[in-house]
């Protein structure tokens, strides 16, 4: 299994000039959540909270979600809530290309995941016709391929798991990010258990936070791992999502647009290549001449950083581009620049690439 952290660091040690791999966003936090935190935290609330969030925080959750405040689990990040479904899977299925920690978590828990492959010539679209597994992860917006499944596609996929009892864990938290009408799964299917988290709109990556919506006895077995792992997520850090949460409409507009804007330019300066325009988030799921992962080893000599599709499942002829990075078009048109070379070099025989690092 291809594992994304150990090659993440590898590009930490090289430090590239132009960071395009992993999903930490670049606009700032808002200073509103920074002195929300700091105000926090000098009024000493530096403790133990609730295992399942503060009270106030799962309201406002709850409110925005229109679900009640005991089907939400807050937790440290979205990750460790999608942990505590796959600790409880006995057979995990997952869409692929796909978030790779989905695979490496199951790996902890000594579970296998199956992949149910999608490709770039029926536009991403999943269509399985069985399932055989107890969870099957969603994730849409999607990453790496910023694909959004339409209600009807949606509907399509949650009539074969409702056939077989398998549960469905949607991981949403790219939802504020869509640029098309976004589907929530629990919409269509009772049998969801939803995660979502603020990293993203709000890049409150460091923060740790995120939430699961579940309905109660599953929001219990949740706060259950949650507690017995996390114990809880700091007071000041959960006092920063309640400020992030009055902020949402605003940051919804200002910052989905402006993933839509890179997401124009990505399209526009790679035109002509293989890969779907996103619909959501801020990646490019992009095919490239020859093997990905030698692809961002060249990429990496001219200072551009990119994440190789093995990451993602069997797609090794593709890389992931992060639109969440500075100096974008700089680095797309490197990108640009090392396909058109390679494909010709392939052309007069054997791979050239072209030099120059910025
Ligand atoms: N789910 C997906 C699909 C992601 O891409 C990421 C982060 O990149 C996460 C979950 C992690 O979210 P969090 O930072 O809340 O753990």
């Amino acid at each position: 299994m291809f594992n994304v952290y150990e090659f993440f660091n590898r590009i930490n040690e090289i430090n590239p000039r132009i960071r395009l791999d992993v999903g930490q966003p670049d606009i700032p936090v808002r200073e509103e959540i920074i002195e929300e935190t700091i105000k926090s935290l000098r009024r000493g609330e530096t403790g133990y909270t609730s295992t399942s969030g503060i009270q106030e925080l799962r309201e406002a959750i709850a409110d925005l979600e229109g679900v009640s405040p005991e089907e939400v689990v807050v937790g440290p990040g979205a990750k460790i809530l999608i942990a505590a479904e796959i600790a409880a899977a006995k057979r995990i299925a997952v869409i692929s290309p796909h978030w790779n920690a989905y695979s490496l978590i199951a790996d902890q828990f000594g579970k296998t995941v199956e992949v149910i492959e999608t490709n770039l010539e029926d536009g991403w679209r999943p269509s399985p016709e069985e399932l055989k597994a107890d969870l099957l992860i969603l994730n849409y917006p999607n990453n790496p391929t910023g694909r959004v499944l339409s209600r009807s596609e949606l509907k399509g996929i949650v009539e074969v798991a409702e056939e077989s009892g398998t549960k469905v864990l949607s991981d949403e938290v790219y939802a504020d990010l869509s640029f098309v009408d976004f589907t929530p799964v629990r919409e269509l299917y009772e049998n969801t258990v939803t995660v979502k988290g603020f990293s993203k709109l709000y890049s409150m990556t460091g923060f740790r936070l995120g939430y699961a919506l579940a309905e109660k006895k599953e929001a219990a077995r949740i706060r259950r791992f949650i507690e017995s792992t996390a114990t809880c997520v700091p007071p000041f850090v959960q006092r920063a999502g309640m400020k992030a949460l009055e902020l949402r409409e605003e940051l919804v507009q200002v910052v989905r647009g402006e993933y839509l804007r890179r997401a124009e330019i990505a399209s526009r300066i790679l035109c002509g290549l293989e890969f779907r325009e996103p619909e959501g988030a801020f990646y490019i799921f992009l095919r490239v001449p020859g093997d990905g992962l030698e692809f961002a080893e060249r990429l990496l000599q001219r200072g551009v950083s990119v994440f190789p599709g093995a990451a993602f499942g069997p797609y090794e002829d593709f890389i992931r581009i992060s639109l969440s990075g500075g100096r974008l078009e700089k680095g797309l048109g490197i990108i640009r620049e090392e396909i058109e070379c390679a494909l010709e070099s392939s052309a007069t025989g054997g791979w050239a690439g072209s030099s120059g690092v910025v």
